[in-house]
């Protein structure tokens, strides 16, 4: 059983409320929501943060961009608008080392961030 729990979590050891499947990504609701609306959508395959990506990662990438956009969608703030983050390592406050992308709406949010 693979120790990270975001693997965990692509894997169906741990429930999460999924909301869409695709071919190299996963999206599903945040546990602790910072916003109406927050979803995380996470690579399937395990890399700890931005800083592992290669230019071989281009799909990936375009999936979560694709999958933030139909997310927006059905969740109704695609007109409302919303926000992509990543957080990486201590001082970004990356708490689960398994890459993901926060994408918040349904509120307006501050800049900058605290
Ligand atoms: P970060 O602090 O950027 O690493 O974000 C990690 C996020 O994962 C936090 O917003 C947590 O609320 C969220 N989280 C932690 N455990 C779970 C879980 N089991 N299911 C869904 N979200 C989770
Ligand atoms: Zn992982």
């Amino acid at each position: 059983m693979p120790s990270c729990l975001f693997c965990q979590i692509v894997a169906g050891n741990i429930d999460a409320d999924v909301l869409r499947i695709g071919e190299l990504t996963l999206a599903f609701r945040d546990i602790r929501p910072q916003a109406p609306v927050h979803v995380l959508i996470i690579p399937k395959e395990h890399l700890a943060n931005v800083a592992e990506l290669t230019p071989e990662h281009g799909p990936l990438l375009v999936e979560t961009a694709g999958m933030a956009k139909w997310i927006a969608a059905s969740e109704g703030i695609a007109e409302s608008g919303y926000r992509i983050v990543t957080n990486t390592g201590p001082d970004g406050g990356q708490t689960v080392d398994h890459l993901h992308f926060h994408l918040l709406g349904g509120r307006q949010m501050t800049w900058p961030p605290g």
